[in-house]
């Protein structure tokens, strides 16, 4: 089994070597699985193999989690200032940042993304989240409560444990700092899991971790499939909380696994299938380009895309007439080529799933306006799809696809209510909120809405089961404020002040200073 990977990157936009272990990461060491497990990773732009990396079972996330929860005791926890730990994550934020060429390549290569939006966006976000949570990490604090007068009152917010942190292939490293941050700051110690499919970034990362100085058993992380490894971690005894991000199935099994184990506390960000809605008097030229980023980046690999596009009809023929040429002009390709917007999706089965959504668009009478076929004859590429026509209980309409397929609908504003036009065979035909359109679905992760009525766009915006809302624009992450499901998208937040809640403690002291019996 190999033990390290070395890549020679000699591309149009990144030329250099990226050299590091492959084992598992626990406490401080890299290591060999018990069980001797390995996963083959597969470029997703060739479908050819890159590396073999080592697998965590069982034994290993115990191990891990023991590692953790020593460190715990020993060095981190309530022993730390939070000063001491801000400083640490702030030498991560420093090594990730003079590293972001090589964690781009490395993204790019396992993931698909285009190398320079991996640069551009992925990498610089990484970095501020470090920071940002390097910067709370010594204001994590409760406050005095005056109840009685013979009594002080006070809450202090203590870290969980040891974090279990379970993470997707969509934004490997982001993902994973999107928990691992807050955690640290507020004094946790971590066992992480990447996804069996991206794990190379994470194990970049903890070359870093050792640098920057954490001490052993702060962070561990162990590669490993989800059924194994990842069911490990939500069973733990040892593991006190599951962060995690992925799929409202994966989640619910996390939930269930939690609850049999020792009652951890879990949060979950989850799937979704965002609704943006367009209304006649807003900047077409400009909502077409969000939208096309909204649905688009990344792949169409977002859990937050905006894959259920609403138009209003006077605006609808212009609109999708834009919205089709630009989309014509997108490039995929070689995520190593500077020009390429669009990669691979991840994995030959990711590919099947989309193209299995594009088959059941067609069989359930949408119109395929463009694309809806392979890329080019070897690696998971996908045209960038769209369908009109598309009506309520369609598949592509009510799930999430994970992919560049764009489902486009026309609507009409009258006095009071917003009327939608469906083909006349279907039999959803007849009078339709928007509103209620875009909230039909058992998601809540996201919204956008655009318009220049302000009023109009609070209205909309506060109507929609969304624990995001984004107005004239979208996809547009802000660290200071949290994302989060409402529905069936998740249990919790990331980002901003609102993700400590997911890190801490509450505890309660009552000293009394005149109470007698
Ligand atoms: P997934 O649920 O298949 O896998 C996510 C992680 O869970 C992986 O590390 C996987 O190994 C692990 N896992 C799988 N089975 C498990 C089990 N039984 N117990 C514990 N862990 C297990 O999701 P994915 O395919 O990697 O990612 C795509 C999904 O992630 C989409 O649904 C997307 O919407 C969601 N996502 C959500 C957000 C958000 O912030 N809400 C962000 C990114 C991705």
């Amino acid at each position: 089994m190999a033990s390290t990977c070395t890549y020679q990157f000699d591309t149009a936009v990144y030329k250099g070597a990226v050299a590091f272990p492959t084992q598992l990461f626990i406490n401080g060491e890299f290591v060999d699985p018990v069980n001797k497990g390995t996963i083959d990773l597969i470029n997703p732009a060739t479908c050819k193999a890159i590396a073999r990396v080592s697998a965590g079972d069982r034994e290993d996330i115990e191990a891990a989690a023991l590692a953790a929860r020593t460190a715990l005791k020993e060095h981190w926890g309530l022993k730390v200032s939070g000063e001491a730990r801000s400083k640490l994550l702030h030498k991560l934020a420093d090594l990730v940042d003079a590293n972001t060429d090589q964690i781009a390549a490395l993204e790019a290569l396992n993931v698909g993304k285009a190398f320079h939006a991996a640069k551009a966006m992925d990498l610089p976000i990484i970095v501020s989240l470090l920071r940002y949570y390097a910067g709370w990490a010594d204001k994590i604090q409760g406050k005095s409560i005056q109840t009685t007068p013979d009594k002080i009152g006070f809450t202090r917010h203590e870290p969980i444990g040891v974090v279990g942190a379970i993470v997707p292939w969509n934004f490997p490293l982001s993902t994973l700092i999107m928990k691992l941050a807050p955690a640290l700051a507020c004094g946790n110690t971590i066992v992480a899991k990447p996804s069996e499919f991206t794990p190379l970034s994470a194990l970049y990362l903890c070359t870093l971790i050792r640098e920057a100085g954490f001490p052993p058993g702060v962070v561990n992380i162990v590669p490993g499939y989800g059924d194994t490894a990842g069911q490990a971690v939500s069973e733990s005894m040892i593991i006190d909380k599951v962060a995690f991000t992925g799929s409202t199935l994966t989640g619910r099994k996390i939930m269930e696994a939690a609850a049999r184990s020792n009652l951890k506390k879990i949060s979950l960000e989850l799937g979704g299938k965002s609704p943006s809605i367009i209304f006649d008097d807003t900047d077409v030229d400009q909502a077409v380009k969000w939208a096309i980023n909204g649905i688009f980046m990344n792949q169409g690999e977002l859990c937050v895309a905006g894959s259920r596009i609403y138009v209003q009809e006077g605006i609808y023929d212009d609109f999708l007439q834009k919205f089709t040429e630009s989309t014509q002009c997108l490039s995929v390709g070689d995520p190593f080529s500077p020009d390429t917007f669009q990669g691979p999706q991840i994995s030959e089965r990711q590919f099947k799933r989309v193209m299995d959504y594009i088959t059941s668009g067609q069989a359930e009478g949408a119109t395929l306006r463009l694309g809806g076929k392979r890329h080019g004859t070897e690696g998971y590429f996908i045209q960038p799809t769209i369908f009109t026509d598309c009506t309520p209980n369609m598949k592509i309409v009510q799930e999430e696809i994970f992919g560049p397929v764009a489902a486009i609908m026309k609507f009409s504003a009258e006095e009071g209510s917003l009327i939608f036009h469906v083909p006349v065979s279907n039999s959803f035909h007849g009078v339709k909120e928007v509103i209620e359109q875009a909230n039909n679905t058992t998601y809540g992760l996201a919204c956008s809405v655009y318009t220049k009525d302000i009023d109009r766009a609070m209205r909309v915006a506060s109507n929609i089961e969304a624990g995001t809302a984004w107005v004239n624009f979208t996809n547009w992450p802000d660290l200071g404020l949290p994302l989060g499901g409402f529905k069936q998208s998740g249990i919790g937040k990331d980002l901003g002040e609102d993700a400590l809640e997911n890190y801490t403690n509450v505890k309660a002291v009552h000293i009394n200073i005149g109470i007698k019996i």
